[in-house]
């Protein structure tokens, strides 16, 4: 095994419990706008949209097919639309009220502080994300996990996205530090693993739910406790 001394994490599906912070956010958001009453049903089919669209949407803004500002722009008028609900009745703010909700959140997965913690003392650990600064930021800091790192590094401020092997190629040269010494643990093969597999990092695919996957990461876990073993 390599002698690592920095270890790379991704944020989002990874620390910061995405899911279920989201899902929280999304449920204030039906009931306080009342989205019943502009023709969503249920909060289940707001729900379902939302992932749908989303995921969509951050698969196109990871392969440059669209920027921040339309990402942010598009996102509730084409969940409204595929929800059947009232697109021209969206309230005006309810995009900022989302992302303003769902980055106060502070759930992480099991485990997360306590590994970061073990980490901490043997290596240093550092987040590499796809998301933008100040939700990101905003994310770390709710969580209580901004205290583990030191250094942060966003598409938003490298202008490239993971897997661009370029973002860890910043992160590489911020720290003065060779590939060989790093390891990047994140959820997401096409992105996380690709991405440092395309810089000559080794990977670790933090994988909870056991996924099929055709790219083959240097370590797979199911939980995060798992790292102990590993480094
Ligand atoms: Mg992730």
């Amino acid at each position: 095994m390599k002698t690592y001394q920095h270890i790379f994490f991704d944020l989002d599906h990874t620390l910061w419990d995405y899911d279920r912070n989201v899902t929280e956010s999304l449920s204030e958001l039906y009931h306080h706008y009342a989205l019943q009453n502009l023709g969503i049903e249920t909060f289940d089919k707001f729900f379902a949209a939302f992932h749908h669209v989303n995921f969509q949407l951050w698969d196109w803004y990871n392969v440059g097919k669209i920027d921040k500002h339309n990402l942010r722009k598009e996102r509730f008028p084409r969940i409204f639309d595929h929800a059947g609900g009232n697109v021209a009745a969206i309230p005006g703010e309810f995009e900022e009220d989302f992302m303003h909700r769902t980055s106060s959140k502070s759930h992480v997965f099991p485990y997360s502080k306590e590994i970061l913690t073990y980490l901490r003392n043997k290596y240093r650990v550092h987040v590499i994300t796809n998301g933008f600064n100040e939700s990101q930021a905003k994310k770390m800091k709710s969580s209580g996990l901004d205290i583990f790192f030191d250094l942060v590094v966003t598409s938003e401020t490298t202008g490239h996205k993971k897997p661009d092997p370029r973002i860890f190629h910043y992160a590489l040269d911020q720290l003065g530090t060779l590939a060989d010494h790093c390891l990047m643990i994140g959820d997401n093969p096409n992105s996380d693993i690709l991405g440092a597999q395309r810089a000559q990092i080794d990977q670790v695919f933090f994988n909870p739910e056991g996924k099929e996957t055709e790219i083959k990461a240097t370590y797979e876990i199911r939980h995060l406790k798992e790292l102990e073993e590993l480094l």
